[in-house]
């Protein structure tokens, strides 16, 4: 998640002086990239996906699983083990939040041809047996988005075992000491924290069974019962009754998801295929639902975007809008700063880029540093593109390491990447590094990791045939923006694909408004997928098909991508249940359960994929 680099981090109070000269640079940064790579154009659509992995020890004497924090033992083992040196397509292996999670990535990026479509389920599954191979032998990779128990206070969730409340989270559950060693994290951590003047405050609604409480105010968190009375929200402070309450980054940053970067010819293409693919950001998460279980409870949503979403929220209470903003606030980004911010910065996207966007659906109130956005117009920057930029720099910067303040800002994009790789949105768009190897791409980030490399190389390649079935058949998915911020709170509901309709175009041919009557109107995930019977509104799977019908297949190849096209629509459609469900139902039928919403160590132990891992 984002640029490790080294050095020294400053403490916040020492970074929010040279914010602005992060953001000055940063802008500057960008804009010698634009220079150099705006006219850049036939890069061929190359692609990769990020795997994120949890590393689970179990106890089994004891029937616990726990999370075994060796990340940085393992990734120096891997880093160099001659799987991975010999050749120079072999897979990489990166850090993530989590000291218990590890990423891993293609050596080389795959190209959209079929013939390299069907390498990437074997290539994933070699990633996790050369994991595997390098692990202790009670230790497992799993993929999977939410660790059941991350923070609970009756046993051990970790190994070893650390005490919460550290310096850097202040968590009344997790210890500092599940955080990536690198000096990057804890700093963010804290800064997260310091910047918003209080602990992150995380309230996932809990899931309700027979033997639940009513109200719900969780036992298990320490605080006095006699300052709750039940009716009043505001004494219960942040742990609200009938949630789950988590406090600190590592509950969301913890999570392991599926992410798919995509190169594109030129910018214009990339900010098409950014655009396009926005509305369809929701119902992928929805599809790919597979985190039903936090902090030892059993959830009433299926997903983890808004436990990310809060867990790195780092907006002040007057930026939030929970409390009035005083004349004198401190406002860090002081030359402009906005007042009220909508969303944390891991959050959807707020803004369509390319210039055949219709204004109308551009509809959210857009917080920009409009500094910014003068410098890049000035310099020729259009305005959509240059309001995005001036949109992700209405933040700060939230690690700056000494070492690294003065740059050449023609050689380097570290202060750009400080703002750009910190604004976590659904869609990110990525202007091409410093060197001449890498294009300009999109990276599509909501989905929640698959169980199975099976699953996980199904729905990467899903994602790219759209990706280029939206190009090839020049389709037009524009829909209002806000729209699709009602979708991605749909798309996290229980059992979203049963329960949930989802606004969307309801006809997806590029001809112009004038021929075409377009309107939005709500489909399931079953009619977004297979079509709702009309040809203006196709439906993803059979538009995957006739992209593929154009490419004269074998019939060996062919049936292997139908298997992930057909997997997709498979659970978009309920036939298949998503992994959220398949976790409902298994801890709902076990005998250890207690209808009761709570996830004992031995059922956390249970749950299949520790043992199928
Ligand atoms: N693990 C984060 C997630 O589940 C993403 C971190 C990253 O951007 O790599 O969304
Ligand atoms: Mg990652």
């Amino acid at each position: 998640m984002g640029l490790l680099s080294l050095g020294t981090p400053l403490d916040w109070d020492d970074a929010v002086p040279l914010a602005q000269h992060v953001r000055d640079h940063g802008v500057e940064q960008f804009l010698a990239l634009w220079r150099h790579f705006r006219g850049r154009t036939g890069d061929t659509m190359s692609w990769g996906d990020e795997l994120e992995y949890m590393i689970v020890a179990l106890d089994r004497p004891h029937h616990a699983a726990r999370l075994s924090l060796r990340q940085g033992e393992i990734l120096s083992v891997l880093q160099n083990c001659a799987e991975v040196s010999k050749e120079r397509s072999s897979p990489t292996f990166h850090p993530e939040y989590g000291r218990y999670m590890i990423e891993s990535t293609p050596g080389k990026p795959f190209s959209a041809d079929p013939s390299d479509l069907l390498r990437v389920e074997e290539d994933m599954r070699v990633r996790r047996m050369i994991i595997r191979k390098h692990l202790k032998e009670n230790e497992i990779p799993m993929t999977l988005t939410s660790f059941p128990r991350l923070g609970v206070s009756d046993a051990p969730f970790t190994d070893p075992p650390f005490e919460p409340n550290g310096p850097a989270s202040r968590s009344l559950f997790l210890p500092d000491d599940l955080i990536n060693t690198h000096v990057r994290f804890p700093t963010l951590t804290a800064n997260i924290r310091k910047r918003r003047g209080s602990k992150v405050r995380i309230n996932v609604p809990i899931y309700h069974d027979e033997n639940t409480a009513r109200p719900f105010i969780d036992p298990t968190i320490p605080y006095d019962r006699n300052l709750f009375p039940e009716d009043s929200e505001a004494k219960l402070g942040a742990a609200r009754p009938d949630s789950i309450y988590m406090d600190a980054m590592g509950f969301g940053m913890g999570c392991c998801c599926l992410q798919v970067t995509m190169q594109a010819e030129e910018i214009l293409e990339a900010r098409k295929l950014y655009d396009q693919l926005i509305p369809v950001t929701p119902l992928l998460l929805a599809v790919s639902a597979g985190s039903p279980l936090y902090r030892g409870y059993l959830a009433d949503v299926d997903c983890r975007w808004n436990v990310i979403s809060g867990a790195v929220d780092d907006r002040t209470n007057a930026e939030r809008g929970e409390a009035p903003v005083k004349p004198d606030e401190p406002m860090h980004n002081s030359r402009t700063g906005p007042r009220r911010l909508r969303k944390s910065r891991y959050d959807s996207v707020d803004s369509y880029l390319h210039p055949d966007a219709p204004r109308e659906d551009n509809d959210m109130a857009l917080e920009i540093d409009p500094a910014v956005r003068d410098r890049l117009q000035a310099e020729g920057v259009d305005p959509l593109l240059a309001e995005h930029v001036a949109h992700l720099f209405v933040r700060d910067p939230l690690v700056i390491f000494s070492e690294l303040i003065h740059q050449d800002d023609k050689e380097s994009n570290d202060h750009f990447e400080n703002l750009q790789s910190t604004n976590w949105q659904t869609m990110r768009f990525k202007p091409p590094p410093p060197g001449d190897r890498i294009g300009w791409r999109v990276e599509f980030r909501p989905m929640e990791i698959q169980l199975t490399d099976f699953e996980n190389a199904a729905f990467s390649v899903f994602v790219v045939l759209l990706a280029r079935a939206i190009l090839h058949f020049r389709l037009n998915l524009y829909m209002p923006l806000s729209q699709v911020d009602v979708n991605m709170q749909r798309a996290q509901q229980r059992d979203a694909i049963h329960t949930q309709k989802f606004y969307f175009c309801n006809s997806w041919t590029s001809e112009s408004k004038e021929t075409v009557s377009r309107s939005i109107r709500e489909y399931t995930l079953a009619q977004l997928f297979h079509g709702d019977g009309s040809e203006k509104m196709v439906g993803f799977v059979p538009l995957v098909h006739r992209y593929l019908d154009t490419l004269q297949l074998d019939e060996a190849t062919r049936k292997q991508l139908n298997s992930y096209v057909d997997l997709v629509g498979e659970r978009a459609d309920g036939t298949l249940m998503t992994a959220a469900t398949w976790m409902r139902r298994f801890v709902g039928s076990h005998p250890l359960y207690k209808h009761d919403s709570v996830i004992s160590e031995e059922l956390n132990y249970e749950v299949p994929p520790v043992h199928h891992g």
